[in-house]
């Protein structure tokens, strides 16, 4: 076996014992530089890279590596760059059409996302001697996020790239389930650089109010400035960029003003609720720039993590409760951070309201109603049908009806699996809700999404992702 063969097998194993967003993330560019007398030299693109392979995934590696030649004694990481030049790629890409005004402004408005606002004056108007205002909370900050398994990777990333603006991770993309701290860490980035040099120009902007900031530039006739005020950013964060989904139009403003600013090395952060590859009618340029820079995901908290973030939060607020109220609370409110302060939000309020201590047994009573499952929140199959339509963006009838387009079979099958898994629906009644098919049709695909969940992440994602969408609402 040669290094290169034993490095691949090796990160096959790898592979399989850590999540895809941590292999792809620090195993990319990844080689055996050397291997002699049980040493081995992995070459790495860089130190963020070269610390968390040598101290967090140390033992892996050992493990993979020993199993194929097991006089490995010593592993150690360099900085190795092989790197293509993704810079000259992108200048020799066309320069697209400038944007169709008018497509754009029907598009935004068609588009069933964006709300209707009234025309508002534009914030920044690109002149670079006026005082430029940032647009940052301090209240999201690195020092009050709590670092759990479930966030330390995009945690460590979005640290690195404040200390690093537009150097080692452009554009980082961060991706998770609602209220689970993408806000937070982006927000945070900007505190953070802040903190180091207030001159820096930094705009948060969720990719909603993009696009809407993008059709009040049109009407007031002011798109050039609009553009130039993004060219004199130094950190863009664009918030929650699934919303550009199906806007083909925006998405090509933003491809523009994305390549304008990475083209000098300047800073891009965006979160979404989903993997780029995940996002439906995403134009495949953008696609690509998303995922050629550093991914990172937040899962949920575990029962530690909830438990810290509890305390934290009751000290935070000068709120005295008792181990076994936190556990309780952890233990009961499990899907997400927002759900948890706000849970303890509503005890602390309770507790003042009624002038009581927050004993165990105070704490149970006013999480009662907090505490339900979906199926006592009152989902219906209707909500399944509309959250998957809205995902895949397909019409509801389109998805009940017999097409057997693949895209739309499998957005229903996984329709039909959710019914199954979230409703306790029985098959003979999912069939008869997707146009009367046999309840065979509902078992298998049932069966076939439940399969493809073992091994295919997509569609662990989907389903992941759409189980939140219902309850969400
Ligand atoms: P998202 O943008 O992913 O929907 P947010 O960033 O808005 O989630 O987080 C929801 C709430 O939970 C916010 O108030 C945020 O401050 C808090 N929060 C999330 N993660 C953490 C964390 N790790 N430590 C402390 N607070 C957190
Ligand atoms: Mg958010």
């Amino acid at each position: 076996m040669n290094n290169a063969e034993l490095w691949q097998a090796a990160l096959g194993e790898i592979e399989l014992s850590i999540s895809k967003a941590n292999f792809s993330t620090w195993f990319k560019n990844t080689t055996i530089l050397s291997n002699e007398n049980g040493k081995v030299v992995i070459g790495v693109p860089n130190g963020f890279a070269k610390e968390w392979l040598e101290n967090k995934y140390n033992t892996y590696i050992f493990r993979a590596l020993r199993n194929f030649q097991d006089d490995i004694k010593e592993i150690s990481c360099i900085i190795y760059s092989n790197e293509q030049a993704p810079l000259n790629e992108i200048k020799k890409m066309d320069s697209a059409a400038p944007v169709l005004e008018q497509q754009l402004v029907q598009e935004i408005q068609q588009g069933g996302n964006f709300a209707q606002r009234p025309i508002q004056p534009m914030m920044h108007t690109g002149q670079t001697n006026a005082p430029y205002e940032n647009n940052i909370n301090a209240r999201y900050t690195f020092e009050n996020f709590i670092i759990g398994e479930n966030n330390e990777l995009a945690r460590a990333a979005c640290f690195a790239v404040s200390q690093n603006l537009g150097k080692i991770y452009n554009p980082l993309f961060i991706y998770g389930g609602v209220g689970l701290g993408k806000t937070h860490l982006l927000q945070s980035i900007g505190n953070e650089v802040l903190a180091n040099d207030p001159s820096r120009r930094i705009k948060y902007i969720t990719s909603e109010r993009f696009a809407n900031e993008l059709i009040d530039s049109i009407r007031n006739q002011t798109v050039n400035d609009f553009k130039s005020a993004y060219q004199a950013i130094d950190l863009l964060i664009i918030d929650d960029v699934q919303f550009l989904a199906g806007k083909e139009k925006t998405q090509n403003e933003f491809f523009h003003i994305f390549n304008a600013l990475y083209q000098i090395n300047k800073q891009i952060v965006i979160s979404s609720d989903r993997p780029p590859k995940a996002i439906a009618t995403l134009e495949d340029r953008l696609r690509s720039r998303f995922e050629g820079g550093m991914i990172a995901d937040i899962g949920k908290p575990d029962i530690e993590t909830r438990i810290a973030i509890l305390k934290t939060k009751s000290a935070e607020n000068n709120f005295y409760l008792d181990e076994e109220a936190i556990r309780f609370i952890a233990e009961n409110v499990k899907n997400n951070i927002r759900e948890l302060e706000g849970a303890l939000n509503r005890i602390i309020a309770a507790c003042e309201f009624n002038k009581k201590l927050p004993t165990l047994k105070f704490v149970q009573q006013a999480l009662a109603e907090i505490i339900s499952s979906g199926k006592k929140k009152g989902v219906q199959a209707q909500n399944v049908i509309e959250a998957i339509s809205q995902y895949f963006n397909i019409s509801t009838k389109e998805l009940i009806e017999k097409g057997r387009k693949k895209e739309i079979a499998y957005a229903r099958h996984i329709a039909m699996y959710l019914m199954r898994s979230e409703l306790s629906a029985s098959y003979p009644s999912i069939g008869t809700q997707f146009g009367g098919r046999d309840h065979t049709t509902a078992l298998h695909a049932y069966e076939k999404i439940n399969r493809e969940m073992e091994t295919d992440e997509k569609v662990r994602e989907d389903v992941a992702v759409l189980r939140e969408r219902i309850y969400a609402v």
